[in-house]
């Protein structure tokens, strides 16, 4: 186990969750304040050492009743965007390509993967992923793809 500072400073004191800062001097018993999350390991299963991540506590508590959500930028025009944690299981444990988003213009797609390498970047730093986006049928198609 490591400490709560410990995965602060990793994490720079940012929520894997949310994506948005953690005060470090906040209380433990805020919402808002900071908290240690198991990770991404699968239920039941051992905690890897390491791979704790920091959480506000609030985003921490509603992750225990349902699948961890990670929202995507409301900046961004993507149509039918994945569920990114479910994307990213699937490209851990299989490898391969996903389709995750659909964009009106290639400007519009290619914004969409720069948001996206870089929230995963933070979100699941272990993943080794490319993006790609590719024309078809009058859209823009953004891939995700295992390297
Ligand atoms: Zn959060």
């Amino acid at each position: 186990m490591s400490t709560l500072n410990e995965v602060g400073e990793r994490d720079a004191w940012r929520c894997w969750l949310c994506d948005e800062p953690v005060d470090p001097d906040a209380s433990v018993n805020a919402d808002r304040g900071p908290s240690v999350d198991g990770g991404a390991s699968p239920k039941g299963k051992k905690v890897a050492a390491g791979a704790e991540r920091l959480a506000h506590r609030a985003c921490n508590t509603r992750k225990g009743a349902v699948k961890p959500i990670v929202a995507w930028s409301p900046e961004l025009f993507v149509v039918d965007p994945a569920p990114i944690v479910s994307a990213v299981e699937r490209l851990t444990h299989k490898g391969g390509r996903e389709v995750v988003a659909r964009c009106p213009s290639q400007a519009d797609a290619e914004k969409a993967a720069i948001w996206l390498l870089d929230r995963l970047s933070r979100f699941a730093p272990q993943l080794a992923v490319a993006t790609q986006v590719e024309a078809g049928s009058g859209q823009f198609l953004l891939v995700l793809r295992a390297v």
